[in-house]
């Protein structure tokens, strides 16, 4: 049986990162997505157990105390983490397994776990990425500007990551994500 890995997926905000997933997981049934817990509030149509478990800050923080988050971070003012047994339960089931995270809970994992694959995606251009965030129509704009903000920081980080793709066409992005995962599974 070939080997289940972990892929990372991080960027910075509005580069595309969950356009990306949706894609990869519909076309390709050799990935599993990791859902998230955070405390943010969830976004009109986001579903509790979907999109993420959406906890309370002292739900969140008892289980950092418990030791049940692989990794975590606060990103934009909130708490997000992976929790450790829903990847460990997908990697000996044998499934590749997706996390969708921000550049410290990478910078975490691959801490862990040397073996994961991290993939930072980074956006065509400054000015491609801010029209992307306002079309999505998801923050306001004092969150716009304080994901904005982040921006040169965010990029920065892309050296820890084994690969680099500029997502320009979401097409050619998964393709090139699932020809990582097929080679890393030679
Ligand atoms: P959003 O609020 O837009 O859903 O996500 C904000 C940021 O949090 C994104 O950069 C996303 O990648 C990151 N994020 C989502 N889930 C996790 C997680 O489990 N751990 C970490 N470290 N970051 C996460």
């Amino acid at each position: 049986m070939v080997k289940a890995a972990l892929y990372v997926i991080s960027g910075p905000s509005g580069v595309g990162k969950g356009t990306v997933c949706r894609e990869l997981l519909a076309q390709s049934d050799a990935l599993t997505l990791s859902i998230s817990a955070t405390t943010r509030a969830p976004r009109a149509g986001e579903v509790d157990g979907v999109n993420y478990h959406f906890l309370s800050k002292e739900d969140f923080l008892q289980r950092v105390e418990n030791g049940d988050f692989l990794e975590w971070a606060e990103v934009y003012g909130n708490f997000y983490g992976t929790l450790r047994s829903a990847v460990q339960d997908e990697l000996d089931k044998g499934r590749n397994v997706l996390l969708e995270i921000d550049t410290a809970g990478a910078r975490q994992v691959k801490k862990l776990m040397p073996e994961a694959v991290l993939i930072f995606l980074a956006p065509p251009s400054p000015q491609e990425l801010l029209r992307r965030l306002k079309e999505r129509n998801t923050d306001s704009p004092e969150e716009i500007e304080r994901r904005q903000r982040c921006l040169q920081d965010e990029l920065a980080q892309k050296v820890y990551y084994d690969q680099v793709l500029v997502n320009d066409r979401v097409a050619d992005t998964v393709e090139q994500i699932c020809r990582i995962v097929s080679q890393n599974q030679l």
